[in-house]
């Protein structure tokens, strides 16, 4: 059989502990046997970030920009634990935060959905994506304790000293205040990003907010999703068959509920972070999520949901053996290969992305599967596989494709 060529590399960022030891596994039976693997690796293990002062992050972030598509094994964010752990230098950023912070990226996340592992929702019959913002609101709030009467204040000065003033509450007693805030900018590339994803993937995107409450906060983000919408994507949505709507987000919350899915879920920073573990979660696995960051200027990067799986690790490094789920983690490759064959008009590498997914879901519903995944599903007698058996198991699956 002849490799299926790529033309472009792909920026390939490996990680740690027991996804490292997947990520090799999937590349070795799944990939290379079938793609002559053209990428430019980059080693975001914690000891090479240690080494080069996580400069390995910095440079694999302006390598996504120059090629546009990276594929990223999950990376320990360290803690005081891993610091004595590693030994390092620094307790290093978490590379997806630096990442996230050069490409200017919005996160998209979505279950992958397979008959024998059914959402706790019964009508969700469809992925639902959420799309978070990651800038600003309460994660950047100032909080103050008011200890006892007095008046409290909006104070706004510009540059050239003139001032805005907005009285929040005149105290009697002791009480809280808090200011957010959030940029035009960083609410615009949000924005694109979720148009952009929803055109790529042709589902229709859904925003929420409490702008009938929030007259000004959060009616700004309602008016430039609109303008950015009737401006930029009106047409290509039209053209692609999908909508745009925006309702308030105790409405939505409603229907995602009556909902059977296939659509795209924008919220704001904190209803983003609530709604994707209420979605995550009764969708079954984390073991099963995906998640891709989309930047406004068409820069990809595709990973799993889930980190590096430590509990497994130590077992896998004490010779144990392992029952680690790689789904997550292939679909993160399969994303990414997709992705690269869609930019280079590679027809050979997208039907070869498509047919790994498939794969995989039909390894799964033929009752072959890792213990996550045979403790909660509805398949009778399952077979519960390790981690290496259940890779081969795809290839198996796979090679009859082909
Ligand atoms: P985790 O790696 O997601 O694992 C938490 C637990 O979820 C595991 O112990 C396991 O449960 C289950 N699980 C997760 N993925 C699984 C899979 N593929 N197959 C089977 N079971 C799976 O989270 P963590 O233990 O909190 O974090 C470990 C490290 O990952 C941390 O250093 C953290 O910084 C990092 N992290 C990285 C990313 C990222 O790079 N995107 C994201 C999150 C966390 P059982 O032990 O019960 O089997
Ligand atoms: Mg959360």
């Amino acid at each position: 059989m002849n490799k299926i060529k790529m033309s472009t590399p792909l920026v390939e960022m490996d990680g740690d502990e027991m996804t490292r030891i997947l990520w090799q596994m999937i590349k070795d039976e799944l990939l290379l046997p079938f793609i002559e693997l053209n990428t430019e690796y980059y080693d975001l293990g914690l000891e090479r970030r240690n080494e080069t002062d996580d400069q390995v992050t910095v440079d694999s972030a302006e390598a996504t920009k120059k090629y546009g598509v990276a594929v990223k094994c999950a990376t320990i964010t360290p803690n005081a634990a891993r610091m004595t752990e590693y030994n390092l230098k620094e307790m290093w950023k978490s590379p997806n935060g630096t990442i996230r912070a050069m490409l200017d990226g919005t996160v998209f996340r979505a279950p992958i959905v397979v008959k024998g592992i059914e959402p706790c929702v019964k009508n969700w019959k469809k992925p639902i994506t959420i799309a978070r913002h990651a800038y600003g609101d309460v994660y950047k709030g100032v909080e103050m304790k008011i200890p006892g009467a007095g008046k409290c204040e909006l104070v706004y000065t510009a540059e050239d000293g003139s001032e805005m003033r907005e009285l929040i509450h005149n105290f009697a007693g002791a009480g809280i205040v808090q200011g957010q805030h959030n940029v035009d900018e960083s609410i615009e590339s949000f924005a694109r990003s979720c148009f952009t994803y929803a055109l790529d993937t042709r589902q229709d995107l859904w925003f929420a907010t409490k702008d009938t409450i929030s007259k000004k906060y959060d009616h700004t983000f309602k008016d430039i999703f609109q303008d950015i919408f009737d401006r930029e994507f009106e047409e290509k949505f039209k053209e692609a068959g999908i909508t745009y709507f925006y309702t308030l987000i105790d409405d939505a919350v409603a229907r995602v509920m009556k909902a059977e899915g296939g659509f795209i879920w924008a919220c704001k920073n904190y209803d983003g972070d609530v709604m994707s573990d209420m979605v995550s979660s009764a969708f079954g696995s984390l073991a099963m999520m995906t998640s891709v960051l989309v930047s406004p200027h068409g820069y990809y990067e595709y990973e799993a949901a889930h980190g590096t799986v430590q509990r497994h690790y130590y077992k896998h490094l004490k010779g144990e053996e392992t029952s680690t789920n790689s789904v997550a983690t292939i679909f993160a490759w399969t994303g990414a290969l997709r992705k690269r064959g869609e930019l280079d008009e590679n027809e050979a590498l997208m039907a070869f992305a498509d047919k790994l997914e498939k794969a995989c879901v039909q390894t799964i519903e033929s009752g072959k599967m890792t213990k996550d995944l045979a403790l909660i599903t509805t398949i009778q007698n399952p077979t519960v596989l390790n981690s290496g058996e259940f890779i081969r198991e795809i290839r198996k699956s796979l090679e009859e494709m082909l």
